[in-house]
């Protein structure tokens, strides 16, 4: 019985993601600071699946509207934020791959969605570890009928060098990228750490922290000027028919998406910002010819896209979460991280528009019938 009913579950599951589509782009607004005004707010209208930018400058009105497959207001607490996501972080657990990438610019709340404030507690922890405890948590409902190992490795990439964040001692090398992983590993001689509890992954993320700032010291402000991304690996074997799955889930804090000005930018920073654009355009433009089923999809082109050549397409889920600033200041990059989402969504967005379009004119084709009976019952 219980087999049959998961066996339908996944079914239905599957049904509904294939539905939707494999890449999705989900919107979070942050908060104004405490004792900011919200005066200088560039947030208008937030609906369902659609966000209203105020464009206004010099006295002159403007308005821009995006659409996505879900926008979080900036009082969407981290469980509502989390509960969104959860269909789809559990079927890493059904052998599927998955990669959920935070884009915004710095500050517009990237690290909080995916790991929290600094002093994370019940109510502030992120994705990371909800996912993490969601599996935990499944993993010990199915035992009757499944075990499971789960591994995580962390890692980082910096001008285009890739770091272990779990490794003391690999700190400083630089690591390589297995276009064709034999075993599931993608950066095969990075650490990867068997986890039985929550509490081992708080353990190891804050080593990966600490590691982090290690490299901070040299630069300043390092951790925006780097892609961080955790992988969980998942084998399952079903006890009855011995089947083994492998799933992997790769979250992804993302470096600032923010232009440097040229005029600023020098030396260092200026090579930073070039890596950052660089890999960042990349991840954009695989999504897109993902989005748009290209024969082609341009891995190749950075370290980034590299590492989840693995994790993207096919039969991958992609979860890109785009973060903005509600301050004016922020307008212009805004804009630009809204039209980067639209960019790399426009395909699949553009079907789940035209189904609503036609529910809408369902809608008055009813109320035009509904008109016609009151004007006959009226004669
Ligand atoms: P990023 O990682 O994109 O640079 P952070 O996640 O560090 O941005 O967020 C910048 C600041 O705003 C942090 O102090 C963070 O705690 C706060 N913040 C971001 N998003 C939220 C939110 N949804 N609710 C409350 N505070 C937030
Ligand atoms: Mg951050």
């Amino acid at each position: 019985g219980y087999q049959k009913v998961m066996e339908e579950n996944r079914k239905l599951y599957n049904q509904v993601m294939d539905l939707k589509g494999n890449i999705r782009v989900y919107c979070r607004v942050r908060p104004f600071f405490p004792g900011q005004s919200r005066e200088l707010s560039t947030i208008g209208l937030i609906e369902e699946g659609k966000i209203t930018i105020v464009t206004s400058k010099n006295g002159k009105e403007g308005f821009k509207t995006f659409n996505f497959n879900k926008v979080f207001s900036p009082s969407a607490t981290q469980q509502e934020v989390f509960s969104d996501m959860r269909p789809l972080i559990r079927s890493v657990l059904d052998g599927y791959n998955i990669c959920i990438f935070a884009y915004g610019q710095t500050g517009s709340g990237k690290t909080h969605t995916m790991s929290g404030p600094k002093e994370i507690t019940e109510t502030s922890m992120g994705v990371n570890y909800r996912a993490l405890n969601d599996l935990f948590y499944i993993v010990e409902n199915r035992r009757e009928n499944f075990s499971y190992e789960i591994s995580v490795q962390m890692i980082e990439i910096y001008n285009e060098q890739v770091r272990d964040l779990l490794s003391k001692s690999a700190l400083n090398q630089r690591l390589e990228i297995r276009s064709n992983p034999q075993n599931g590993l993608a950066v095969p001689d990075a650490n990867v750490i068997t986890v039985q509890s929550t509490s081992d992954v708080i353990e190891l993320m804050k080593l990966g922290q600490t590691n982090r700032a290690v490299g901070a010291t040299a630069m300043n402000d390092r951790s925006s000027r780097s892609h961080s991304c955790l992988t969980i690996h998942v084998k399952g074997r079903e006890l009855a028919s011995g089947t083994i799955l492998h799933g992997c889930m790769h979250l992804i804090d993302l470096a600032g998406s923010e232009r440097v000005e040229k005029s600023e930018a020098r030396g260092d920073r200026l090579k930073e910002a070039q890596h950052i654009n660089k890999s960042l355009s990349a991840l954009g433009d695989v999504i897109s010819s993902l989005a748009q089923r290209n024969s082609h999809v341009p891995y190749r082109n950075s370290k980034l896209t590299q590492l989840l050549q693995g994790s993207l397409g096919g039969q991958a889920k992609t979860l890109m979460f785009v973060h903005v600033s509600p301050e004016v200041d922020a307008l212009g990059e805004t804009l630009s991280t809204l039209n980067f989402a639209e960019r790399v969504s426009s395909v699949e967005l553009g079907a789940a528009r035209a189904n609503k379009e036609s529910t809408e004119v369902k809608g008055l084709k009813e109320e035009v019938v509904h008109l016609k009976e009151e004007l006959a019952g009226k004669n």
